[in-house]
């Protein structure tokens, strides 16, 4: 499915927040992008200062996805995993959650719960992708739904872990990177807050 993603025009960075950002000239702070080189983040805050982010995000991912309800989600993620993963356990349980926010350092979550019951051992896999994904462009969808796929062989956050992903879609660094502009992207386009006090503390660099 082809569509545009972005509902904003570029230029509608600001509102409020303009004249703050202003005083605090172009070194923003990238919470998205803690950790990435100082290189890097200047690149960015040069995008964001020219208005240029929003204009490069719907040039590089211009298609949406229709994956809008539970169900759709549960099928594209077993549509995945029977291709790349088939000897994997089954999935229980794929869902959109709304209550994953950003704040909490987490986009998607991967669960695995064993329990006893009576002479079986039960395993559940259930999968949670934060509900910002449903509008999100088709390929971020696509890059964390592999990343919580990819847990389903390896735990940690390691080379091989890694190595899964690009298996699974080999432009998965490139995707994780440019979901972070992405969010930069939301953080500043959405509305501020109404309480000055609720600070978002930075995302760590380990979704789920
Ligand atoms: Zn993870």
């Amino acid at each position: 499915m082809k569509g545009v993603v972005f509902s904003f025009q570029i230029g509608e960075y600001g509102g409020e927040k303009k004249d703050k950002e202003k005083e605090s000239g172009e070194m923003r702070q990238l919470n998205y992008l803690a950790g990435y080189p100082q290189q890097v983040t200047s690149q960015v805050n040069r995008l964001i200062a020219e208005n240029r982010l929003a204009g490069f995000l719907n040039q590089t991912y211009p298609a949406a996805h229709d994956i809008r309800t539970d169900r759709a989600l549960y099928d594209y993620a077993v549509s995945l995993k029977n291709e790349f993963l088939r000897s994997t356990q089954p999935l229980s349980r794929v869902i959109y959650d709304g209550k994953i926010q950003v704040i909490q350092n987490a986009l998607g979550s991967h669960t695995f719960v064993s329990r006893v019951q009576g002479a079986k051992l039960k395993s559940k896999h259930e999968i949670r992708v934060a509900s910002l994904f449903r509008d999100a462009p088709a390929d971020f969808l696509r890059m964390i739904v592999v990343h919580e796929l990819a847990h389903l062989r390896e735990k940690e956050h390691n080379r091989a872990f890694y190595k899964l992903c690009e298996y699974m879609e080999p432009a998965y660094q490139r995707l994780e990177f440019h979901l972070r502009l992405y969010l930069t992207h939301l953080e500043l386009t959405r509305q501020p807050p109404k309480q000055e006090q609720q600070l978002t503390p930075p995302l760590s660099t380990d979704p789920a």
